[in-house]
């Protein structure tokens, strides 16, 4: 905490591994859309932690229900079950496509889970004549060794080869291509319904659909990654009900626990049955403490009034985003899917998001970036006007820094 002397920035060179490069602020509080750290200087959140507290910081049912449950039982291993991940499971299914539930810990393990079951379930199904996977060039599905090679950004595998075989990577949104590089060799395709990482690129409504009608052509399954769109993001509880498109496996983490580590794949019963006893696993996965948050998530996030609300607050925002994109020369445009928001940096400045993201914090103010193109906005899904309207202005006062060279 803030108190104890030498806890500094200086601190994380000295001890942590080079994988990441935080700013010199150390954050120590969180409430709604407002963030301090140690000094006390308040911040404004249009991060969200990278599109994971959709509810904002320690929303106070989520405290209650967490504080709650940690007075009751907190972990058991899934040699046994428990009434939170009971009731997430069945409120998860009652209010998407799915009929089974797996729970993991992160975005990656669900990915990792997705593709071992598309594999399984080929394997099941068409023995070892349908072991490809088509992916996108972009993607990003996360960091374990298979979702990494799944993944379409070499700088993301390189020295860590030799990679799972059997993925080929096509260009997003290009249905001939896809048609293309498909054959029945395909066990699955996976795709982000909206690119997150990869720079905030919606798939458009005919991609989607056409992916769905070559999958079933070929006897793939499709897996949709809703780790960062999901849980709300698109102002439809899962982006797949925006599209029209039902895809075959669905994972969610991120916003699922709104901050406490959860994920889940979602399938149908006659594929989970590939998953069969023993052959998948993880010790935390639906552990009562993290289903508990994530069924208060999910009770609150799954409101026609809150998913409006997504719309409302996005309009509000592109409003604000697009004069600046006019006034100074560091964006060309602004892109996105409900609250996941890209403003495109202008060629100038690519590769220069950090100093973006950098003046922005200097200006009270946490934005995200996303690939060298894209400085990302993923606020809180229930921000309050007064939030965004401050948030913007400290955006344009860092933004009229940076347009003048300072
Ligand atoms: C963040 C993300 C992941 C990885 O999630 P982790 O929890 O970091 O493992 C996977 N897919 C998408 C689309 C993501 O945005």
């Amino acid at each position: 905490m803030s108190d104890i002397p030498g806890v500094t920035r200086a601190v994380f060179d000295d001890v942590m591994v080079p994988n990441y490069n935080p700013p010199a602020v150390i954050p120590v509080r969180g409430e709604g859309s407002r963030v301090w750290d140690q000094q006390g200087r308040e911040y404004i959140d249009f991060a969200g932690g990278i599109a994971v507290t959709a509810l904002g910081h320690c929303h106070p049912q989520l405290v209650s229900v967490l504080q709650e449950q940690a007075g009751r039982l907190w972990h058991l291993s899934n040699v046994m079950t428990n009434e939170p991940a009971l009731r997430l499971a069945r409120k998860l299914c009652d209010a998407t496509f799915a009929e089974r539930v797996y729970y993991a810990n992160s975005g990656g393990e669900a990915n990792e889970a997705a593709l071992k079951l598309a594999r399984k379930y080929a394997a099941d199904h068409h023995g070892d004549s349908k072991r490809r996977i088509v992916a996108f060039n972009d993607a990003f599905h996360g960091r374990t060794l298979f979702t990494v090679a799944a993944g379409g950004q070499p700088s993301k595998t390189r020295g860590f080869e030799p990679l799972p075989p059997n993925i080929d990577h096509v260009p997003f949104n290009d249905l001939d291509a896809f048609e293309q590089s498909m054959g029945d060799d395909v066990c699955a395709v996976i795709v982000e319904p909206v690119q997150g990482e990869g720079g905030i690129l919606p798939a458009g409504p005919e991609f989607l659909r056409g992916v769905r009608d070559i999958c079933d052509r070929h006897g793939a399954l499709l897996i949709f990654d809703e780790v960062q769109i999901g849980m709300g993001r698109s102002g439809h509880l899962f982006a797949y009900m925006g599209y029209g498109v039902t895809p075959d496996i669905l994972t969610t983490a991120k916003a699922l626990g709104n901050g406490f580590p959860v994920a889940a794949m979602l399938t149908k019963a006659d594929i989970a049955a590939s998953l069969t006893l023993g052959s998948h696993g993880s010790t935390y996965g639906g552990n009562p403490m993290a289903c508990a948050v994530a069924e208060a998530v999910l009770d609150i996030i799954n409101d026609p009034q809150l998913l409006a609300g997504v719309g409302v607050r996005r309009e509000r925002l592109l409003a604000g985003l697009q004069p600046l994109v006019e006034r100074y020369g560091i964006f060309t445009d602004i892109r996105g899917s409900g609250l996941l928001i890209g403003c495109v940096l202008d060629e100038a400045w690519h590769g220069r998001g950090r100093e973006v993201l950098n003046a922005a914090l200097d200006h009270g103010l946490m934005v995200l970036v996303a690939g060298k193109t894209i400085v990302r906005l993923a606020p809180s899904l229930i921000i309050g006007d007064t939030d965004i309207d401050e948030g913007l202005q400290r955006f344009e006062a860092a933004l009229k820094q940076l347009d003048a060279g300072g």
